[in-house]
């Protein structure tokens, strides 16, 4: 009675969790773990109907062999919506090769006596496995955060508990047949630990969904979607900290702004796709060029911002000069044969007592003084260090002035986005 009365409560328990991550795959269509959870919570609901038919059966192997597939199965969606979810792929060796084992166990499990060990633990072998397999994955992917740690520790918890099943059902005994399991103390304590299990293993598994998804979201809110960079709201949040930072370690700190010259005539010229194309191919020129810890940022339209931490004015301008280069050297295939993409830069170094604002405003005065100074180059914030003109050589020859006489032709200038 007790047994049942904690098998129908197992039912409820695994019906809500199936509609919860049910629930979170509708609301993100990407959530493709989520719904192999649910899949797998409400086939786990098969099992239980299974056992309150079992005392009814006079032959009951099939219903045994039912219920032992049907909670395999279960398992086995779990485990592919938990690597699905921790971004690995699912171990599909290892799960068939737990399904043959399980499938060529079944007549040796009915050849042993009911109740005891040896049997108890063939029968909790493929249930071991499958959450050690899942233990694996959760080591595999590498994420160490403390809800995955939970994670792992209550999926070793549940895989334990399989093995510890037939040593508690020989010390406290179970029926001598199937029919009979029902009524046993036994199957209450074993159905109290599935529910035990269950609840804790689907609670943590939500909290790391939801933590995934608000984290993607911030990611997603952070960054822009043409090239892949920070946006502004993005750069404002990373700059702030990067900035605290340098002041509390009194490590140098160089901000480098950057905007496409004559963006407006690429655009006229060859039109709206292939200037996002061009702002993209900027964009991942910066990227590449800095070290994984600078903060590389889009602020808007043809406009870029990198954020160099521990990096000198000296380093930071030897990084924009080289970034220069490289856009200047660059043919796009977008783009006619004699057409280059030239960008300007303003480079300024972070005092005692900077604000974002003030450093931003300092750079932005020296890229003023880059567009002024003929563009395709690289100026410094005033007072900071003494100007070395770009070599003459290094300009692109009349590159600026032919943009400058096509932009004056055109009377209408496409939209700002
Ligand atoms: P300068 O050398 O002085 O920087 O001249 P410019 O033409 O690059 O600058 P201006 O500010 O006059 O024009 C910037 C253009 O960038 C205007 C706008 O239509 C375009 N733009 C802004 N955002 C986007 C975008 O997301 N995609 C494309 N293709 N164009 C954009
Ligand atoms: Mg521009
Ligand atoms: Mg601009």
């Amino acid at each position: 009675m007790t047994a049942a009365f904690v098998l129908a409560i197992n039912m409820f328990i695994a019906g809500i969790f199936a509609l919860a991550f049910g629930v979170v795959a509708a609301m993100n269509r990407t959530a493709q773990g989520a719904r192999w959870l649910a899949i797998g919570y409400a086939t786990g609901i098969v099992t239980i109907p299974l056992e309150f038919l079992l005392p009814w059966q006079t032959d009951p192997a099939p219903v045994v062999i039912g219920t032992f597939l049907v909670y395999l199965l279960a398992l086995t969606f779990c485990l592919i919506g938990i690597a699905r979810h921790y971004g690995t792929a699912p171990p599909w060796r290892t799960m068939a090769a737990i399904w043959m084992a399980s499938v060529l166990a079944i007549p040796v499990i009915f050849m042993l006596t009911y109740g005891s060990p040896a049997r108890g633990l063939l029968y909790q072998l493929p249930y071991f496995a499958m959450h050690a397999a899942v233990g694996l994955v959760i080591y595999r992917s590498k994420r160490r955060q403390p809800l995955d740690l939970l994670l792992f520790t209550l999926n070793g918890v549940a895989a334990s508990l399989h093995l510890l099943k037939p040593l508690i059902a020989w010390t406290i005994g179970t029926a001598t047949e199937p029919q009979g399991y029902l009524a046993t103390t036994y199957a209450a304590v074993s159905q109290s630990m599935a529910a035990v299990t269950l609840v804790a293993l689907a609670l943590v598994l939500l909290l790391v969904m939801m933590r995934d998804t608000t984290a993607e979201m911030a990611a997603r809110s952070e960054t822009d979607a043409l090239s892949g960079i920070l946006n502004r709201r993005g750069f404002d949040l990373h700059a702030e900290r990067m900035l605290a930072h340098a002041r509390r370690t009194n490590e140098p700190l160089t901000l480098v702004t950057a905007d496409i010259d004559h963006f407006k005539s690429i655009n006229d010229r060859f039109g709206h796709a292939v200037g996002d194309q061009v702002i993209a191919h900027v964009a991942a020129l910066l990227r590449q060029s800095v070290s994984d810890e600078a903060i590389v940022s889009r602020l808007g339209g043809e406009e870029f911002a990198v954020l160099l931490a521990g990096a000198s004015l000296a380093a930071g301008r030897r990084i924009a000069e080289t970034a220069r280069e490289r856009l200047a050297a660059d043919r796009l295939a977008q783009l006619d044969g004699d057409c280059m993409v030239t960008v300007s830069f303003g480079v300024a170094q972070m005092t005692q007592g900077d604000t974002l604002f003030d450093l931003s405003r300092r750079a932005d005065a020296a890229l003023y003084r880059a567009k002024s100074g003929g563009r395709n180059r690289v100026s410094l914030a005033l007072g900071e260090a003494r100007e070395t003109p770009t070599p003459p050589a290094e300009r692109p020859p009349e590159f600026a002035e032919r943009q400058h006489a096509y932009a004056a032709t055109q009377v209408s200038p496409l939209p700002i986005r």
